[in-house]
């Protein structure tokens, strides 16, 4: 399987799986540029049932667990996306005026930024979700894959693109990156947030352990992460498109952690998530979130790694 990180050829399996509608997707690693990537890859047509409406109702990672649904939590969070906004995301622009979204769900984020003046424009694969948009906020989203996306409209148009926890999600992220640096506008940035399960400690462990064990994980949920970063995976992969690369790695709480209880394995990754968090709190490595701002597209598409 190629990698999508840097073209590499050559993986291993790691001890963790999903399986779904009688189908095993193995995680493995690019011995080259450490990408982790499903195989087999979902095809297109079981990544398009993935976000049938249902996704945003009962999908979305455990929201059904919590008895809520996305819009809800939405709803509610619109003061907050604005704050989100300008802190997180704006703040990597010294001038923004303009805000793209990959990803963009109902819109939520969207109409955040128009509260603050911005020009809006986003992009959704869920047909139901970007109906929700239209209707909710009067925001006209484009439909279907980034990957996809013909960028004659938006070449050049855009100061700051973001992608939050979309990009894990993508069958071709270097495809989709690609379309992000046709987009920017001259001193155009884009912020992404990815999650980075396995920069854990609990992660680093269990990949040492389990084989020797001769055990494997099934992960839950549906296979929607086709790949997984790490602050290495993401460093090597956004230094591909862009010369100024800025990844920061940080931790959920384990007060805020929604660990299922029960198993030894479950109890165990629990305890280790307290150990991780003076580790990531120092050293700014090892954590399950990061954030990466990447600027000043290079016209370089080599890997050098
Ligand atoms: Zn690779």
């Amino acid at each position: 399987m190629r990698c999508v990180g840097c073209d590499g050829q050559a993986s291993s399996p790691l001890p963790f799986r999903y399986e779904w509608e009688a189908r095993r997707f193995v995680l493995c690693r690019c011995s080259r540029c450490g990408m982790i990537s499903l195989d087999p890859q979902p095809s297109s047509a079981e990544i398009a049932a993935f976000y049938s409406e249902e996704y945003f109702a009962t999908g979305l990672h455990g929201l059904d667990r919590l008895g809520t649904d996305y819009e809800s939590v939405a709803d509610t969070g619109l003061d907050a996306a604005v704050r989100f906004l300008e802190r997180d995301v704006l703040s990597a622009h010294p001038r923004p005026r303009s805000l793209f979204e990959i990803g963009a769900a109902m819109g939520h984020l969207l109409a955040a930024g128009a509260s603050l003046g911005l020009e809006c424009g986003g992009i959704e694969i869920s047909p139901e979700a970007a109906a929700r948009a239209r209707d909710k906020f009067g925001i006209e989203l484009e439909g279907g894959r980034i990957e996809d996306l013909d960028t004659a409209p938006h070449r050049g148009r855009w100061d700051v693109v973001y992608a939050g926890d979309v990009l894990e999600h993508l069958q071709d992220p270097a495809a989709a990156v690609a379309k992000v640096v046709d987009m920017l506008a001259p001193e155009g940035v884009l912020v992404a947030r990815l999650p980075s399960s396995f920069d854990l400690l609990s992660s680093r462990l269990a990949i040492r352990v389990l084989p020797a064990l001769g055990r494997t994980v099934r992960l839950p949920d549906k296979p929607y992460h086709l790949h997984e970063f790490t602050r290495r995976s993401a460093l090597h992969f956004f230094r591909r498109f862009f010369d100024e690369v800025e990844v920061d790695s940080s931790l959920i709480p384990p007060w805020k952690l929604n660990l299922k209880s029960g198993t030894a394995a479950y109890r165990i990754k629990g305890i280790l998530h307290w150990v991780n968090l003076p580790v990531t709190y120092v050293s700014k490595r090892c954590g399950d979130r990061l954030v990466v701002r990447a600027k000043a597209p290079c016209s370089r598409r080599v890997v050098d790694i």
